[in-house]
């Protein structure tokens, strides 16, 4: 235990009944005054928690001085507050401190907002006061509560035989599907590092250099768009196994994850976690990560309507797509909820929804009621399970389009608030390849992830399936991993499905290449992102309310300022200019201030 200094004798938070009787110093902030006729109290706070100080005015007028969050030494004797102004919610509220002396060790500049948590304060103000912002009770178990978990996480891998190794921040880059974060090279001039993605090809190579069982805790950085669960640098846990096969990771992965749970939310959770393919996934739920915590599936309806009269569902299914729907249930449903939902399918990619609305007598109301006939839509009621009431929206389209529709829409109607349950699952067997917003064919995962088949990759890359899986819980996708390729000549074909030549390869990957060649086990791996796992369990919207100091949706600190400009030397020493765009932004601007107001 680490032994109170001089300063102070006791943490404020830990006194109590048995302290009755001795004189101690405590030193802390002054939380809450009150002038209770005569007498002043006050709170004082340190990180363990709130005492109250009893103090007569008469014997130290400099009371009068003490503004909020002026930080104070308070000598004084501990005593049992009197019967009946216990206060039964602090854990320190049978006791109170009747001052002695008061020591003001720094004054406070008026605060720029209450630092209570029952009070919303616009972001930008937080994130600008952020160390003050720090200094909530939500914010400061968010901070412990991150801590905790980073502990559980190494405790559990300790225990397990992983090694933790720090591998570099100034690399090359590694392609996980965003835009890399350059650094430029003072000493190359005119070369350039990128901060990792994530350290996916140095955990590989640990495994040829023979660390059976890796972990980190790895910052990682991505020059994508911000939103409420996504940052330009986020942690996440990486680990990595030699010899391993799927249920090796998935294994390992539930151990931690329970662990952490206990740790912040005292539960057990059960494992295994339910497993679902990508397919299924996408077809129950319209989503690679479900939330689980409510029904509302997916059902499909192109046998009800194989033969429909009903012109929108016949050239759907005529032009090889799909008819689906979800019973939403009981919900107000008055032409302008309609409308909304309407648009908001659109928004979604459909060209329009179909609603219906089962009657108490079993007959449906829609505007397209008349073009069913009775079977389709005694069949339609059956395969929703629908009864008086409910509503059931339809969608028709291409399969991708529907499931994408119908998954936005379930979420939209049924997802609970905050994340009082936890739902745990994996999504496993996810398609090797994909489209990317050009067209053109990019990995899932990323390039180094096990193809389940080579022959079905060599013959039929767009539906192959690779050894990747995700972790999600409460529909948020926690993390993501794989079975690595550990053969070259196979990474070389996937570098060739993916249009990259063999002297690129040969320029971007090629020391990869040479690594996998001296004997590398079978590996594979996973990594999970802390900021969102830290986010559900803490019960917060957003990650930015678990990263201690975070940025902007456009990438700005607030608090700090950065990004910046910096003196033109600093540009010239390491061989960059600003272009013309950036020159004109910086004359306008020459010492920005944050831009954004917006935090999503
Ligand atoms: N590198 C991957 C990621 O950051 C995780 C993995 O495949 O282990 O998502």
């Amino acid at each position: 235990m680490v032994q109170n200094s001089p300063m102070r004798t006791h943490r404020a938070g830990e006194l109590g009944a048995d302290d009755a009787g001795s004189r101690v110093t405590v030193a802390g902030w002054v939380q809450r005054r009150r002038d209770h006729g005569g007498v002043e109290f006050f709170d004082l706070r340190d990180a363990s928690g709130l005492i109250q100080v009893v103090v007569d005015p008469e014997e130290h007028p400099s009371v009068h001085d003490l503004r909020m969050e002026f930080c104070v030494r308070v000598t004084g004797e501990v005593r049992r507050r009197p019967e009946g102004t216990e206060n039964p919610e602090l854990p320190t509220g049978d006791v109170e401190i009747g001052a002695a002396d008061i020591e003001i060790l720094a004054p406070s500049k008026t605060l720029p907002f209450m630092l209570d948590d029952r009070r919303d304060v616009d972001e930008m103000v937080r994130l600008k006061h952020r160390y003050l912002d720090l200094r909530r009770p939500r914010m400061a178990a968010n901070l412990r509560a991150r801590s905790k978990a980073t502990a559980a996480i190494r405790r559990t891998l300790d225990g397990e035989g992983f090694l933790e190794v720090e591998t570099p921040t100034l690399v090359n880059s590694t392609p996980e599907g965003a835009r890399d974060m350059l650094v430029p090279s003072r000493l190359q001039q005119g070369e350039f590092y990128a901060l990792p993605q994530s350290p996916q090809l140095f955990k590989q190579l640990l495994m040829i250099s023979g660390v059976e069982r890796y972990f980190q805790i790895a910052r990682c950085y991505r020059d994508e768009d911000s939103r409420a669960d996504r940052q330009l640098e986020f942690t996440q846990l990486d680990l990595e196994g030699a010899f391993w096969a799927e249920d090796d990771v998935l294994d390992t992965i539930e151990t931690v994850l329970a662990e952490v749970v206990r740790d912040l939310r005292g539960i057990e959770i059960a494992t295994p976690f339910q497993r679902l393919t990508w397919r299924d996934a996408m077809n129950r739920f319209g989503t690679d990560k479900p939330d689980l915590r409510f029904a509302m599936e997916i059902t499909d309806l192109s046998d009800v309507f194989a033969d429909t009269g009903f012109g929108v569902f016949s050239s759907a299914l005529e032009d090889d797509g799909t008819v689906k729907a979800i019973n939403a249930g009981p919900q107000e449903w008055p032409r302008s909820r309609a409308d909304a939902i309407t648009d908001r399918a659109k928004e979604l990619g459909a060209k329009g929804l179909v609603w219906v609305v089962v009657e108490e007598d079993g007959a449906v109301r829609s505007p397209v009621a008349k073009f069913f006939s009775d079977t389709e839509t005694k069949g339609l009621i059956e395969q929703l399970d629908a009864g008086p009431g409910d509503v059931i929206l339809i969608a028709a389209d291409k399969w991708r389009t529907v499931v994408d529709v119908l998954g936005g829409l379930r979420l939209d109607l049924g997802r609970p608030q905050g994340h009082a349950e936890l739902a745990f699952l994996w999504v496993v067997d996810f398609p090797l390849f994909e489209e990317d917003e050009d067209g053109e064919i990019t990995f899932s995962h990323h390039p180094f992830t096990s193809p389940a088949s080579i022959d079905q990759m060599r013959d039929d890359p767009e539906n192959a399936i690779s050894r990747a899986y995700d972790v999600v819980l409460n529909g948020v996708e926690l993390g993501s991993g794989s079975i690595r390729i550990h053969d070259p000549d196979v990474q070389r074909q996937v570098f060739e499905i993916l249009g990259i030549d063999e002297e690129t390869a040969e320029r971007r990957f090629g020391w990869f290449l040479e690594a996998l060649q001296y004997g590398t086990p079978p590996h594979g791996g996973f990594a999970f992102g802390i900021d969102r796992l830290v986010m559900v369990l803490q019960n917060e919207p957003s990650i930015r309310e678990v990263i201690p100091f975070p940025k902007t949706q456009s990438g700005q600190d607030p608090m700090t300022g950065a990004p910046t400009w910096v003196e033109p030397i600093q540009l010239r020493e390491l061989g960059v200019e600003l272009g013309a765009e950036a020159k004109l932004r910086k004359e306008a601007s020459p010492s920005p201030e944050p831009a954004d107001t917006q935090t999503d």
